[in-house]
């Protein structure tokens, strides 16, 4: 029979997708399906950005493209990040720079330190790599971040890396330039330990936002910046992302790159570049309506009796379960199947006790879900 490998043990399809593929069978029986529980913005991605993927294919860039990305958006990336396109790869999504990051790192065994709520793939991506997820609880008390004495007290001789999100999914927390120094200041202690900082929601933050090599330079030669247009230019499904560090950690990706894809799409590249140097106002526009939209949801929520804070940053609320139903994936599920309204329980990410809810999504959804969850706490 058919025998699945050691290194898939405990590992499954993420329950942010088994949720929506119910709310999907839901849907198909006739129900109306609220389902604010996925991580994807709902604007178009803007009509130049798909203009820009036509020409390029009518142009022949059709062929495989070069492996660490095409010349062109490589240099666009390094040139605003003030870097050598040699410090650049381009993937398909962030999500393949992180686990290219993984594979072209850790031996067996090998930790990489990071905070829970998380984003459900961190602990999974890294164990699939062969290493060792080590998951530092960061609760609501704290904004959901790491302290720099959390840090200290976790690192041993096999931590490889420091895996920092900022804006947070599922949280929405940013650090603070001081914050980003504190946990640096800890790391100059040990020089063995390197940093990525997914900066994905970087476009998406509601107070300053402080990408980490700007406030900690010091540390840039292991620092491995992880960005990309799936959230900022609502390109999800073009599956472009990029990692920014050390020349040789790159060259180290591009290996494995080589041996599991070629390099990303070049007509989805020749789009991202036209995301990248085209009109930027949609960035500016798009966040405030997110922002709009946090402020409507957490009244929403607050006023339906969960205690929900005030997310800085991407567009989630991390809201507590009711007291009256404190297991959070008996909430979603009593939710779901009472009032069609699909949101995420926080044991996802690594945080029991507490829901992901994306306000990623119109208005007039928001609202009807608001109304449907408020009635559905009263109820219980
Ligand atoms: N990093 C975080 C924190 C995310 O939330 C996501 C998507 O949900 C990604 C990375 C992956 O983005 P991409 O679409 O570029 O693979």
């Amino acid at each position: 029979g058919f025998k699945r490998a050691g290194r898939l043990d405990g590992i499954e399809l993420s329950e942010i997708v088994q949720i929506s593929e119910h709310a999907a069978r839901l849907r198909a029986g006739g129900v109306d399906v609220i389902a604010l529980s996925t991580g994807e913005p709902d604007f178009p991605t803007p009509a130049h950005v798909i203009e820009a993927a036509h020409q390029a294919a009518l142009a022949g860039q059709t062929r495989y493209p070069a492996t660490a990305g095409t010349p062109a958006l490589r240099a666009a990336i390094a040139a605003e990040a003030g870097v050598e396109p040699a410090n650049v790869i381009i993937s398909t999504g962030a999500k393949q720079v992180l686990a290219g990051a993984f594979l072209a790192t850790l031996d067996s065994g090998d930790e990489v330190i990071t905070t829970a709520p998380f984003w459900t793939s961190y602990a999974d991506m890294v164990r699939l790599a062969g290493g060792v997820p080590v998951v530092l609880d960061c609760p609501g008390e704290q904004g959901f971040k790491l302290t720099p004495a959390q840090l200290e007290a976790a690192i041993t001789p096999r931590t490889r890396w420091l895996l920092l999100n900022t804006p947070s999914n599922p949280t929405g927390a940013i650090y603070s330039q001081a914050e980003l120094q504190a946990l640096g200041a800890v790391l100059e202690g040990h020089p063995h330990v390197w940093v990525i900082s997914d900066e994905i929601y970087q476009h998406l933050a509601y107070v300053p936002f402080t990408p980490f090599v700007q406030a900690v330079p010091e540390l840039t030669d292991r620092t491995l910046i992880v960005n990309g247009v799936s959230k900022a230019y609502s390109m999800t499904g073009w599956r472009i992302g990029w990692g920014i560090g050390p020349a040789s950690l790159i060259k180290a990706m591009v290996a494995v790159q080589g041996q599991i894809t070629s390099g990303a799409c070049s007509i989805a590249q020749a789009a991202a570049l036209a995301a990248l140097t085209g009109p930027q106002d949609l960035l500016a526009e798009r966040r405030a309506e997110m922002l709009a939209r946090r402020d409507l949801v957490v009244a929403g929520l607050n006023a339906a009796g969960l205690d929900c804070e005030l997310p800085d940053g991407a567009f989630y609320v991390f809201p507590k379960t009711p007291a009256a139903m404190p297991v959070d994936h008996e909430f979603c599920r009593y939710l779901l199947d009472s009032t069609g309204v699909a949101l995420v329980p926080g044991r996802a990410f690594g945080t029991p006790g507490h829901l992901r809810l994306s306000f990623a999504y119109a208005r007039q959804s928001l609202e009807e879900g608001l109304a449907r969850i408020a009635r559905a706490v009263a109820a219980l």
